[in-house]
């Protein structure tokens, strides 16, 4: 992730530095625009006050050669590059308004020396993502504190969630966690048939009904199913489109009255940038998450609704989707994120 973000930050940054390299400063450096002593010229030799007033000029220009302090209007000026990119790599605007403030308050207005303008853009950058990415919680941990810990899955069409269903399924075995599937998407064709085959290559059973049967009551089996055998978790599919948003919305508030879950994630695919992180909020707005997975994130360079997506809806992502096989799912990690965006 973030190949193409990461690269073009450098290059940015570096702009950014060159720029303000050349800038001679504008304001008197700190520590400079103390005044003189007034002088009195009646008793100052003429050749005295001509040698004091040159030191005086040598060592201003010095301190305007090394050290620099940006203005607001010089910082809004240079930074619409950084702007741009983020803009181009599907970072959400309210987050690049975050960034952008965050920046300033580091940067305007204070001076700092010209071979360490680098540096500090990219100190500054880094704590300001650094304060927009959420740690996540431990997924396996949770399923352990409760039996069984119901997971309800939620999100459009095509974002993984059935796979990603899997994957998690696949990771509790791993810890030794047993888990059942609810086929709650009963509206969207060859999606039981789905969860099935799923199922069937995990060895994990999948509760189902017919098509067009109620979501809920599927769900409503499946924990009962999970109570009856001592599973560790029940996990939860369900639909992603309807004939209208509300349709669905009404659909999943069901479910969740229905089957309580202990935990409620979205699945969204990094690669549609902003459309995800719009799906998380609407989702959010409609039922309230708890958690995100943002799959796909092996085919994404730009990485934006990763950067996102968490400030928005105020939810960590747990889990990026970095391909098809059931091992495909890292735990989120912010370091790794800020490495990736070269900014170690
Ligand atoms: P659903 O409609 O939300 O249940 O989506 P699916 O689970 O059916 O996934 C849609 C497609 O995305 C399938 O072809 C998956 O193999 C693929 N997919 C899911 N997660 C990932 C991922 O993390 N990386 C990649 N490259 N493909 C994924």
């Amino acid at each position: 992730m973030f190949g193409f973000l990461k690269k073009k930050l450098k290059n940015v940054i570096a702009g950014i530095s060159n720029k303000i390299k050349k800038k001679p400063a504008e304001k008197p450096i700190e520590g400079t625009e103390k005044p003189e002593k007034p002088e009195k010229p009646e008793r100052l030799p003429a050749e005295e006050k001509f040698e004091k007033e040159e030191r005086k000029g040598i060592i201003q220009k010095l301190k305007e050669l090394v050290m620099v302090k940006l203005s607001e209007e010089d910082f809004n000026k240079l930074f619409e590059d950084l702007e741009l990119t983020l803009m181009e790599n599907n970072v959400a605007l309210q987050v690049i308004d975050v960034i952008k403030e965050n920046l300033k308050k580091d940067i305007v207005d204070k001076p700092f020396k010209k071979k360490e303008i680098e540096l500090k853009i990219k100190d500054a950058l880094r704590n300001s993502i650094d304060k927009l990415l959420l740690e996540p919680f431990d997924l396996v941990e949770k399923v352990r504190s409760k039996k069984p810990f119901v997971v309800a899955f939620f999100g459009i069409n095509g974002g993984g969630k059935t796979t990603s269903i899997a994957k998690v399924a696949y990771l509790l075995q791993q810890n030794k966690l047993s888990s059942v599937m609810a086929a709650s998407d009963t509206f969207r064709a060859a999606s039981i048939e789905q969860l099935e085959k799923h199922g069937a290559k995990l060895r994990v059973k999948v509760i189902r009904h017919r098509y067009g049967a109620d979501p809920a009551a599927v769900a409503f089996d499946a924990i009962a199913y999970a109570k009856s055998r001592a599973i560790d978790a029940v996990l939860i599919d369900t639909a992603g489109r309807m004939h209208t948003q509300a349709n669905l919305m009404r659909e999943m508030e069901k479910i969740c009255r229905v089957a309580k879950p202990d935990l409620r994630i979205f699945v969204g695919e990094s690669i549609v940038g902003n459309d995800a992180v719009e799906q998380a909020k609407a989702f959010n707005d409609a039922i309230g998450i708890d958690a995100i997975i943002l799959t796909k994130a092996d085919v994404d360079e730009k990485g934006g609704a990763a950067m996102s997506v968490s400030h928005v809806t105020g939810k960590p992502i747990l889990y990026l989707g970095i391909g098809q096989h059931y091992g495909d799912l890292e735990k989120f990690n912010k370091h790794k994120i800020i490495g990736s965006l070269g900014l170690e």
